[in-house]
């Protein structure tokens, strides 16, 4: 026999090895193997066995990695997609299928950690006669029944010679066994019961289980990918034959990706929790997708606690990236071997082998996190969907701000949409105010960071004892140092960004590479050297330093990248907000997310439209999310919750909507700028970027595949279509007739951010709605261009950061 390998390096191809006796009976598809190359050893995947080979002296494989197949055959053909529709080389998608520490270890190397376990026999009869000493040790193991010799012997404060001793005697067995690592297993972990729902929670959750019970029935599957009832395919059979029509329920299926939108407390997680209990009633499992940042202990417990006990009791197996190397090769296998059957983890986790998979819940589907910024450059969400269409799975996507995406395809049919218009407990939302702050900022000598409005606010939060979250998107002290005489801004060297200024190291910092420079003391511009340079912008630290002038008795604490470094700052910062020993807490939008606080009755937004100045056609809708989800941190307990928003344009829509909690408005007004441009949802996008260190180089070769492209894409004539003027990027060009006839290039042009340590980058956008197609044609142009070697290009198709 001989098996095809994808091999780790990127070649796109795949390698014949013969398959050695010694190995015979232990390589499937989706193995795991160890083959040489060259003059290396190398992991690789079996993508198919065969009879025979079209090459001759084919080398052996030379070890199988696992004891089951490490990547299942419906995996694979998920990392066949991904790799198909995303351009990137089948290796890679397969890479990006399994973690590290499945991919490389065997379970006998590294894999499973091996201890000596003391385990109680049973007695027949009277027990022996024991030493005091012994009778001690004899009745802790009998409690635990199970225990490890390293944790009895620190227990009980003995030695392992006294418990080889009860060994002698015929009372325990100690053996060397596998002892899984228990991320968890210091959490203590109350079992909880089903609440009875809401009427609105409990359409969501029928809605949800029909749909489940309708794809277990589906018993034949037919070619295009659909389903269909054994009821059913005589009447497709006969429609085949051109005996009537086919079946409405076949033409029209009704959807298995539901968007559930509701807002923050209205109780999308007991549905979540209830729909996952219904796959585990059908015998399925499930795969709850979180972004890393909400993945906490209190989130992952909630899920434990549901399935701890009773009869739908199942380990809930937990994956991302604060694991260990070990601990995820344990909770990896747990589900492999089928003994986790909900699987809870961040955007990788996608591609757990769940087996058989009838539910995947994506939480917080707007989150860009989803999306993985290297290649293979996946959206989970969108995975999710796929991996639901090909293992007959529902898919439940939950946000209280959708993607504009899944609520445009929820209008065009595509998804079922189920809302929870209120909170569980009937609180109302949180009373917003928007605050003008250019009429602030009269009168006052420059930009003021509070207006006097917020600035009350806090001082009754204060008084009364209250607690308040105040909300900056940008750390750092001062975002520029500028010579108001020449106009010098100090820049990193490797970047086309401004230094920013980090006040307690006293250092300019680049928060793209991380340069750091010290702080001139005069302008460096030899002509100028002006004494009195300033700092203009704002950021978290001088938000905190004022703070503590304005209100020297607060307790105010700070939480963004610069003081959450280490793994336990979080919790901790957390922890202590959580106990009242904060009154204030300033962050960046690490404290945006689904955190639960009663006492906080004000959250302050300090500057709410940084993010809507971007060169990004997803600003407006990035703005509208997060207020909406930093709002939603206010409030949350008996006290009606208050918020200000600070704008300098307080009469943009993103933020009007927000103010007004309408969803639905901000997405009407928000689709008709997409609409008239033609960006996603209404199209799909796929990003060009080329980088090199020499700008001409890159610039030259930015032109060569614009041309490439419409040579390629463009059938016949192009039409020319002016610049749009709202476009960023400008001369753009339609495509006339063919395959693409709705396709539009737009670029070269230099990105948002020109140059990043040290390569500058310039971009082009195609858009279309056939983006199947496109990437098809695409991997084929990319395959055969021909670029300098010191230029390098990458491709993101569905991109979500266009910087
Ligand atoms: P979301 O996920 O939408 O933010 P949660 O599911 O976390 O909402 O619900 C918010 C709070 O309301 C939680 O404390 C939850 O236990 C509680 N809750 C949810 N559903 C119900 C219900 N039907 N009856 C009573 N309490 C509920
Ligand atoms: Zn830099």
């Amino acid at each position: 026999m001989i098996a095809r390998v994808s091999l780790e390096i990127a070649l796109r191809k795949e390698f014949d090895y013969s398959i050695p006796p010694g190995l015979a009976g232990q390589i499937e598809v989706g193995s795991r193997v160890q083959v040489p190359f060259r003059s290396r050893n190398i992991y690789g995947t079996v993508t198919a066995l065969a009879e025979e080979s079209a090459y001759a002296g084919l080398k052996p494989v030379l070890k199988v990695i696992g004891a089951q197949t490490l990547v299942t055959p419906k995996v694979l053909k998920l990392a066949r997609w991904i790799a198909g529709y995303y351009c990137c080389a089948p290796e890679i998608a397969l890479k990006g299928v399994l973690p590290e520490a499945i991919r490389k270890k065997t379970e006998t190397e590294a894999g499973w950690k091996k201890q000596m376990f003391v385990r109680a026999l049973p007695i027949n009869g009277k027990l022996p006669t024991l030493s005091k000493r012994q009778q001690e040790v004899w009745n802790l193991i009998e409690e635990r029944r199970e225990i490890s010799l390293a944790e009895l012997v620190e227990l009980a404060d003995t030695t392992a010679a006294t418990v080889r001793k009860l060994e002698d005697r015929g009372l325990v067995e100690i053996a060397r066994r596998i002892s899984e690592r228990d991320p968890y297993a210091r959490e203590h972990i109350l079992p909880t019961q089903p609440l009875p729902l809401n009427p609105a929670q409990a359409l969501a959750l029928r809605e949800i289980t029909q749909v489940m019970n309708r794809n277990e029935d589906r018993g034949l599957k037919i070619d295009d990918g659909q389903h269909l009832t054994p009821a059913l395919s005589p009447l497709l059979a006969a429609s085949q034959r051109g005996e009537g029509e086919k079946p409405f329920s076949i033409l029209h299926p009704p959807s298995s990706t539901f968007l559930l939108h509701g807002v923050t407390g209205s109780g999308k997680t007991e549905v979540y929790l209830q729909a996952l209990a219904h796959a585990l009633e059908q015998g399925k499992g499930a795969i709850v997708l979180v972004p890393e940042i909400s993945l906490t202990p209190q989130t992952v417990e909630r899920f434990k606690a549901r399935f701890s006990s009773g009869k739908l009791q199942t380990l809930v197996a937990v994956l991302h990236s604060h694991l260990s190397a070990g601990e995820r090769h344990d909770e990896w296998h747990k589900i492999r071997q089928g003994r986790a059957r909900i699987v809870i983890g961040a955007r990788s986790a996608i591609f757990a082998p769940v087996e058989p998979l009838g539910l995947i819940i994506v939480d917080e589907e707007h989150e860009h996190t989803y999306k993985q910024e290297e290649a293979p450059r996946y959206h989970a969400r969108d995975v999710a969907i796929m991996r639901g269409r090909m293992e007959n799975a529902v898919v439940v996507l939950g946000s209280a701000t959708p993607s504009l995406e899944s609520y445009y395809n929820c209008k065009k049919g595509k998804y079922t949409l189920l809302e929870l218009p209120e909170r569980v407990d009937h609180q109302k939302m949180p009373h917003v105010r928007v605050v003008d702050m250019r009429q602030a900022a009269r009168g006052e000598k420059g930009i003021p960071i509070f207006s006097n409005q917020l600035k009350e606010a806090i001082h009754q939060r204060l008084e009364r004892g209250e607690q308040t979250i105040l909300f900056l998107n940008r750390r750092g002290y001062s975002t520029a140092l500028q010579c108001p005489q020449c106009g010098y801004v100090a820049k990193c060297p490797n970047c086309s960004l401004a230094l920013t200024y980090h006040r307690p190291e006293q250092k300019l910092r680049c928060h793209i590479c991380g340069q750091v420079q010290n702080v001139p003391a005069v302008c460096p511009n030899a002509k100028c050297k002006n004494p009195a340079i300033r700092y203009a912008g704002l950021g978290t630290q001088k938000v905190e330093e004022t703070l503590a002038k304005l209100f020297p008795n607060a307790r105010v604490r700070r939480m963004d990248a610069d003081t959450m470094k280490r793994k336990d700052d979080y919790r901790k910062t957390l922890g202590d907000f959580r106990t009242g020993k904060t009154d204030i807490l300033v962050g960046t939008q690490m404290i945006a997310k689904g955190l639960h606080f009663p006492n906080v009755t004000l959250v302050g937004i300090v500057y709410a439209d940084l993010a809507l100045h971007q060169p990004d056609f997803r600003a407006g809708e990035r703005t509208f999310q997060l207020l909406t989800q930093v709002a939603g941190r206010a409030g949350r307990g008996d006290v009606e919750g208050e918020v200000f928003v600070q704008a300098f344009t307080p009469f943009h829509p993103a933020i009007q909507y927000a103010r007004r909690h309408d969803f639905t408005g901000f997405y009407e007004q928000e689709i008709e700028f997409r609409e008239q441009l033609k960006y996603p949802p209404v199209s799909r996008a796929a990003l060009f970027t080329l980088k090199s260190r020499n700008e001409d180089k890159v610039k030259f070769s930015a032109e060569h595949l614009r041309h490439a492209l419409e040579k390629d894409l463009l059938a016949n004539e192009p039409l020319s279509r002016p610049a749009a003027t709202l476009s960023p990027r400008g001369g753009e060009r339609v495509g006339a007739r063919g395959a693409f006839d709705d396709l539009i290039i737009s670029g070269p042009a230099p990105a948002p951010l020109l140059r990043a340590e040290t390569f500058y980058r310039y971009q082009i956008m195609l858009r279309t709605r056939a983006m199947s197609k496109l990437s098809q044609q695409l991997a084929k142009i990319i395959e055969t261009l021909a670029l300098p070697e010191d230029v390098t290009l990458s491709v993101d198709i569905d991109p979500v950061n266009l910087g």
